[in-house]
């Protein structure tokens, strides 16, 4: 089965999509995906082409997705929040061949800087209209083709592109239904970026495989979820730890008494705020885990059955074993590295041969998250291996902030770590060391680091030091900082 075919079996006249006040039926959707494929195709777009996809969320980045897909091409979504030099870096390392965008934006001079010569061709949504006699050509695909490239990135700085195929993303949707009981009559929720595949899975095509209604939300705010689930009646939902959060401080348990079901991943779901939310609204918020190079779902709690704290079991035809530095298995409740194994495991890195025979060494994907099993087999994570930060469910990774502060003439050395927030789970925290007489003008790093990385990657706190604690091999002890900081919390 490829993409495209999930959204080939439902009645034409059934609402696919409802986007600001804008119904979208299945025969409409599917009718723009094969226009769209056809004029991208008419534009060039052969087998294997890299094309970009960056808008927020609407009914024509779903089209566009598949439309891609369709063409032959490979797609390579954006987080719209990225800034030029980001996104150009993307640009370059996908060599991509066009950008399709709501919006069309200036990366001419951040190509530039890059080194990359040739003209990178925007095309608007409103602009992709197949020319009067345009035909398709089929390339016959097959389940193994890439079909998208996740940009993501671990403890080795830059972010990495992994590649997912047709029969990733369809085992992955197919393998994660079976454990929901999602219905053709469900209303849901379509609120996690679509940029992610946590939303482009367990919300998009979930959603169009069981041929149920989405109301999308463009980006997440409160207000205006809860006005669309009154207006239209939404019973489902996926998001992220902190869009519970909210619900538990602002929603009361008659505005959600008819939910089905909420499903939560991306980030630990804290057991306070299980407890918090299944106090008020006496229902569970189903947790799952999973990560981009897994498509990313990997283990899930069941509707019926939920252990709170945990990540759940793994899903079908996918295995879990958690290793120790020697590649065995770790005994029940031990720690060890997370490894996965099955239909969703990722082709590998766009380009980077060393980093994905790293990564999928042993035949298993090896995640970097630290976790035990119970006598029951249900996982717990503990830790992550990798110095991620998720902040209000958005991957920052440290290193990136970190390079780009050493960057600025007046800072030596610098650390970023996590620090716990009540509504954001993760707040983003700087240890500074300043040169000589250098700034410690908190406004001036932070108008310095909003023109070089997106806003949601600017810590919240600076904390000015003489020096950073280092191991005896030099590396900087991030444990101690992270003690440090929750004293500083304390003690404020
Ligand atoms: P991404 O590649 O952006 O999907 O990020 C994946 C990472 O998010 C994983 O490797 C985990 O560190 C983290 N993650 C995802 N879901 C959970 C969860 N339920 N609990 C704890 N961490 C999670």
């Amino acid at each position: 089965m490829l993409l495209n075919d999930i959204i080939q079996k439902h009645p034409a006249e059934k609402t696919a999509f409802i986007f600001k006040n804008q119904y979208t039926t299945y025969g409409e959707f599917r009718k723009k995906v094969e226009d769209w494929a056809l004029f991208l195709q008419s534009q060039g777009v052969k087998r294997g082409d890299r094309v970009g996809l960056l808008s927020k969320n609407s009914t024509d980045f779903v089209a566009a997705y598949f439309a891609v897909v369709k063409a032959g091409g490979i797609v390579v979504p954006f987080n719209f929040q990225l800034i030029a030099p980001e996104i150009s870096y993307i640009v370059k390392d996908t060599e991509m061949k066009m950008l399709l965008t709501k919006n069309p934006v200036d990366l001419d001079q951040a190509l530039r800087e890059l080194g990359w010569e040739q003209e990178l061709k925007q095309v608007t949504f409103e602009e992709m209209v197949p020319p009067e006699g345009a035909e398709f050509i089929d390339y016959a695909l097959e389940e193994q083709d890439p079909a998208a490239i996740i940009y993501t990135s671990g403890t080795t700085g830059r972010p990495k592109g992994a590649m997912l195929s047709q029969g990733n993303i369809v085992h992955n949707t197919q393998d994660f239904m079976a454990i929901t009981k999602m219905q053709e009559d469900d209303i849901a929720l379509c609120v996690l970026p679509m940029y992610h595949c946590f939303g482009w899975i367990c919300t998009v095509c979930a959603n169009l495989y069981i041929g149920a209604t989405q109301v999308v939300q463009e980006t997440y705010q409160f207000g205006d979820a809860m006005n669309l689930i009154k207006k239209y009646h939404v019973n489902t939902m996926c998001g992220v730890p902190t869009m519970f959060q909210l619900f538990v401080k602002g929603a009361t348990a008659e505005e959600l008494a008819h939910f089905r079901f909420f499903i939560s991943g991306g980030a630990p779901l804290s057991r306070v705020l299980y407890d918090a939310f299944a106090k008020k609204f006496g229902q569970h918020v189903q947790e799952g885990y999973g990560l981009s190079e897994a498509t990313p779902v990997t283990t899930f709690n069941r509707i019926d059955k939920t252990k709170q704290g945990s990540i759940g079991l793994p899903i079908p035809h996918v295995e879990v074993k958690l290793m120790d530095t020697d590649s065995q298995e770790v005994p029940v409740g031990e720690v060890g590295e997370l490894c996965v194994k099955g239909p969703n495991v990722m082709l590998g890195y766009w380009n980077r041969p060393k980093e994905t025979a790293w990564t999928l060494r042993d035949g298993w994907l090896h995640t970097e998250d630290l976790a035990y099993r119970d006598e029951e087999g249900w996982i717990f994570i503990v830790d992550r291996l990798k110095d991620m930060i998720i902040s209000s469910g958005e991957n920052v990774y440290p290193r990136e902030v970190e390079e780009v502060l050493m960057a600025h003439p007046d800072i030596k050395e610098a650390a970023v770590i996590g620090i716990p927030d009540k509504l954001r789970g993760q707040a983003i925290c700087a240890y500074i060391v300043p040169e000589d007489g250098g700034t410690t003008d908190k406004r001036m790093i932070r108008k310095y680091l909003l023109s070089r990385i997106a806003a949601y990657k600017v810590p919240k706190e600076f904390i000015f030091c003489n020096q950073l604690p280092r191991n005896n091999t030099g590396k900087i002890m991030k444990n101690v900082l992270r003690e440090q900081s929750l004293d500083n919390l304390i003690n404020r």
